[in-house]
C-alpha cells in the first residue's frame, strides 16, 4: 500500500522531473496550434461512467464524421472489451514502453470514423516499470505526436486512479472531460482531481483546459440526483455539460453484444443522450463564440461538499450536429 502511494503521489512532488531539458525550456517553445483535440475521460472514482462516456461519445463524435481515435488506458480493458477486440497480442502498453507506435496499434471498428487502440492485463505492469523511465510522465504524448494531427479527436479512457497512467493522460491532453455520478458522494474527491488538473496544468501541460463536466447516471424522479446535479451547476457553471446522461439500461447492456450504444440501439434514450454531448462537445469546441469553449482549469471553483436546493431542467433534446445548448439537456430515467 505504502509503494503504491509513493507511485500514485510522487508525481507531484517539488522534484519533478523533466528530462533532458528545463521546465523553461519546455514551456518556452510551445508547439504550433494543433488541428485535433485530445481529450482525456478522467476521475479517480471507480464506475462513475468514464468508460461508458468515452466509449459512447467517441462512437457519437464519430457518427457525426470526425476522424476520431479512442486509446484504452485503463488495465481493465472495459473500452477494448466494449469494442469486441480483446484478447489482443499488441496493445497501447506495448505504444507506451515499447517501439511499436501507436498508428499500428489502432484498430478499425464498424464505426468508419472511429478507431480504437486497446488495453490489455500488461498495462497494469507499465505503471510499475515507467517509474524509473525518463520522461515517464510523458510517454504518452510521444506516442500520440506522430499519430494525433490524423485524427479531429483522440479521447483517452483512464483508470480510476490519479496514478501514473492518468498522470500521463493529462499530460497529453489538450483538455479534461470529468463523468460525474449523480449520488451523495459525487463531489467526495472532485477537490482533488481538480486540485490535480491545476497542477498538472502549471507543472507540465499548460493548454491543459477542463472542456466538460459531465453529469452520468441521473435520474430525474430522484431528489438526490437533482439536487447534487444543481450543486454542481451552482459551482461550475459553464464548465458543466449541458447534457446530462440518464441513467439507462440499455447503455449497460451494449458492452456485453460489443458494441457502442449507436450500433446497439440508436434509438434509445442513452445513445441521444451521448449523440447531444456530441453535439454539444463539438459546437462548444468548433463553434467561434466567447460563452462556449473550454474553461481554464485555474478558473474553476473548489466544490462543496454541500448538497443544495433542486430545480427542474429542461426536457428539450438537440439533434447532431447543433449550436451548443442553451440549457440542460435530460433524457429522462429508465423507463423506456
Ligand atoms: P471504472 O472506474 O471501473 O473504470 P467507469 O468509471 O469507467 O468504471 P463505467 O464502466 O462506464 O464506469 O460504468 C460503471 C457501470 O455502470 C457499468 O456497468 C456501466 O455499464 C454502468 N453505467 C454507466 N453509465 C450508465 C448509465 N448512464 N446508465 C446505466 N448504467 C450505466
Ligand atoms: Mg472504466
Amino acid at each position: 500500500m505504502e509503494a503504491r502511494c509513493r507511485i500514485l503521489w510522487y508525481p507531484f512532488g517539488t522534484e519533478f522531473p523533466t528530462g533532458k531539458h528545463s521546465r523553461a525550456e519546455l514551456t518556452a517553445n510551445p508547439p504550433p496550434e494543433k488541428r485535433s483535440r485530445v481529450l482525456a475521460v478522467v476521475n479517480q472514482k471507480g464506475g462513475v461512467g468514464k468508460t461508458t462516456t468515452a466509449v459512447n461519445l467517441a462512437a457519437s463524435i464519430a457518427a457525426s464524421e470526425r476522424s476520431t481515435l479512442l486509446v484504452d488506458l485503463d488495465p481493465q480493458a472495459n473500452a477494448t472489451s466494449a469494442f469486441d477486440l480483446a484478447p489482443v497480442e499488441q496493445q497501447v502498453y506495448d505504444a507506451l514502453i515499447g517501439d511499436t507506435p501507436m498508428r499500428d496499434l489502432a484498430r478499425p471498428t464498424e464505426l468508419p470514423h472511429l478507431r480504437v487502440v486497446p488495453s490489455g492485463r500488461d498495462l497494469y505492469g507499465a505503471e510499475v516499470e515507467l517509474v524509473s523511465a525518463l520522461n515517464r510522465e510523458r510517454q504518452l504524448e510521444r506516442a500520440l505526436a506522430d499519430i494525433r494531427e490524423e485524427y479531429d479527436y483522440v479521447l483517452i479512457d483512464c483508470p480510476p486512479s490519479l496514478g501514473l497512467l492518468t498522470l500521463n493522460a493529462l499530460s497529453a491532453a489538450d483538455g479534461v472531460i470529468i463523468p460525474l455520478q449523480c449520488e451523495y458522494y459525487a463531489l467526495e474527491g472532485l477537490a482533488g482531481l481538480m486540485e490535480t488538473v491545476e497542477l498538472i496544468r502549471r507543472e507540465i501541460n499548460p493548454k491543459l483546459a477542463l472542456d466538460g463536466i459531465v453529469l452520468t447516471m441521473v435520474d430525474d424522479r430522484n431528489n438526490l440526483s437533482r439536487q447534487v446535479s444543481d450543486e454542481v451547476r451552482r459551482h461550475f457553471g459553464d464548465a458543466v455539460m449541458d447534457t446530462v446522461i440518464p441513467r439507462n439500461v440499455r447503455l449497460s447492456e451494449a458492452p456485453s453484444h460489443g458494441k457502442p450504444i449507436l450500433l446497439y440501439d440508436a434509438q434509445s434514450k442513452g445513445a441521444r443522450s451521448y449523440l447531444s454531448l456530441a453535439a454539444e462537445l463539438i459546437a462548444r469546441r468548433e463553434t467561434p463564440n466567447d460563452r462556449v469553449g473550454s474553461t481554464p482549469a485555474e478558473d474553476l471553483p473548489a466544490p462543496s461538499p454541500a448538497i443544495g436546493s433542486a430545480g427542474e431542467p429542461d426536457r428539450s433534446f438537440a439533434p447532431i450536429p447543433s449550436p451548443p445548448a442553451t440549457g440542460p439537456q435530460s433524457f429522462g430515467g429508465d423507463d423506456e
